[in-house]
């Protein structure tokens, strides 16, 4: 199956998504350049080389690739990784994996499980970290955010010396000030609720689920914890993230008719980049 990959510009540079997106068959989000997997939704080749993997919640198009993941670094020996999990279901996914690693015969997986809630922060290397939100989905659901932290050399510091800022530095004098940037924002799958959170929306690219499309769905959206394309014509105008990337459209609606909608309603409302990971999975 060829997934869709998005080259997306951003203050840090090009950064890459790779991945699929469909409701109820699979969201499967990596940053190849991060070794990072937002979900892990579907079992695929590009998972293997993530060592840090989100699952946003316990429905099946989130988790079905996790057993997938953890036992292809198992067998090709590609050393331990992360998996970062909502508190409430971190016992029962412990307990998953377990099971799929006695079924298999083998050792347990060298997966470390993180339970995390949300505002939880966890560093993925020195110069960027992960934070969690709550979403507006029926079951406990954690959105994220990548975030990069760079230095930035003191404005009154400008002008300078190399030599003078060495011994400011070495003599424990602060000489740079920290930038911290959201780049990524993940809203997993959510409704409308999710827009009180300023924070979520804050990030250079945003990736939301719309699952539904027609106007007759929007009850459908709302009973079970997901955006309507309505939702989104709404909140379009305020947005200012540079992409926006959608996801999780239900198979109520061809591909085709979200790329006609998209182009014809929401490209003219929003003023950054619009696109979608929406896939046929086979
Ligand atoms: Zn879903
Ligand atoms: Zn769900």
């Amino acid at each position: 199956m060829a997934l869709r990959t998005l080259t997306l510009s951003s203050s840090w540079g090009d950064l890459l998504l790779s991945g699929g997106s469909r409701a109820g068959e699979g969201t499967l989000l990596v940053l190849p350049q991060l070794r990072l997997a937002l979900d892990i939704g579907r079992p695929h080749r590009i998972l293997p080389p993530v060592t840090t993997a989100c699952l946003s919640h316990g429905h099946i198009d989130h988790l079905g690739g996790l057993a997938y993941w953890a036992s292809q670094r198992y067998l090709n020996s590609m050393g331990p990784a992360t998996l970062l999990v909502p508190e409430p279901i971190a016992a029962d996914v412990t307990e998953l994996l377990n099971l799929h690693a006695r079924l298999e015969g083998g050792k347990p997986y060298d997966i470390d499980l993180k339970p995390v809630s949300a505002a939880a922060v966890h560093p993925l290397r020195t110069d960027f970290h992960l934070e969690f939100f709550p979403t507006d989905h029926w079951i406990p659901t954690l959105g994220s955010r990548v975030l990069w932290t760079r230095r930035r050399l003191l404005p009154e510091l400008a002008g300078v010396e190399p030599a003078e800022l060495a011994a400011l530095r070495k003599s424990g004098t602060q000489i740079t000030s920290e930038i911290v940037t959201p780049l990524v924002s993940y809203g997993a799958d959510t409704g409308p609720g999710l827009f009180a959170n300023k924070r979520a929306l804050d990030a250079e690219i945003l990736l939301l689920e719309c699952s539904f499309w027609k106007d007759g769905d929007l009850e459908r959206a709302r009973t079970y914890g997901h955006l309507h394309i309505s939702d989104l014509l709404e909140i379009a105008p305020y947005l200012k993230c540079r992409h926006l990337v959608l996801l999780h459209a239900s198979r109520r609606t061809r591909l085709h008719e979200v790329e006609q909608i998209m182009a014809a309603e929401l490209a003219p409302v929003f003023g950054g980049q619009l696109h979608h990971m929406m896939v046929e999975w086979e």
